[in-house]
């Protein structure tokens, strides 16, 4: 039991969503969570809840609102501006812990439903400098929530070593691009397929997709 199963961390993101289709490739039964943390956006967690719906999934919100208590930034707080880190510093969006809590929960959850495998979209190569978004922290959170439940699950990254450009290569092979393209939420301001081009996150998904189709057009 459960061997087949995953559990993706899933916003409705183009990362997250690039690996729940992933997932439906290589396991049996697939269900998805996200957590409600207070995002700016509650429009995340509708898009997080109609892409599951369309894709027949099981989903689980989970209620993590004490993050946004603890953690104040950019993304739980209007008043807090969404800027990429200067001097060295975190970008504004950083949320302290959020990885570290967002894996564990998910873990927790895949024991009970019994589920070995959890899938999450964290990328170290494009940068983002988020700590907890490095393989060396999902490696070491995963020899650390075994030790916890005395289990064997697996954490897995399918985007840690990918940059934006070919995250979209990934979604084109799994059959996903323009489903990925249209569907998903990445915008700090809350809108949906192109977003509003401006913010950090646009600049970042605009800039893996042109070079991803300039690159499938030289070949
Ligand atoms: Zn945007």
């Amino acid at each position: 039991m459960g061997k087949n199963k995953a559990v993706v961390v899933f916003s409705g993101g183009q990362d997250s969503t690039t690996c729940l289709f992933w997932a439906l490739k290589k396991y049996d039964q697939v269900e998805v969570v996200t957590f409600d943390y207070n995002q700016r956006h509650k429009e995340e967690i509708e898009v997080a809840k109609e892409i599951a719906a369309d894709l027949n999934v099981r989903h689980h919100v989970l209620d993590m609102s004490l993050l946004s208590q603890l953690a104040p930034n950019a993304l739980t707080r209007d008043e807090i501006e969404v800027k990429d880190g200067e001097n060295g510093d975190l970008p504004s969006t950083f949320v302290p812990g959020r990885n570290l809590l967002f894996l564990s929960f998910a873990t927790i959850l895949a024991k009970q439903i019994g589920a070995k495998h959890i899938i999450t979209g964290v990328c170290e190569t494009d940068f983002s400098g988020y700590p907890d978004c490095r393989d060396v922290f999902v490696k070491s959170l995963n020899v650390t929530l075994n030790l916890s439940m005395d289990d064997q699950f697996v954490i897995h990254t399918p985007l840690m070593w990918l940059d934006k450009a070919e995250t979209w290569e990934l979604a084109d092979e799994l059959g996903a691009f323009n489903y990925v393209r249209e569907k998903t939420l990445t915008c700090y301001h809350g809108i949906r397929g192109e977003g509003c081009g401006e913010c950090p996150s646009c600049k970042l998904r605009k800039n893996g997709l042109d070079s991803y189709l300039q690159k499938k057009e030289n070949s």
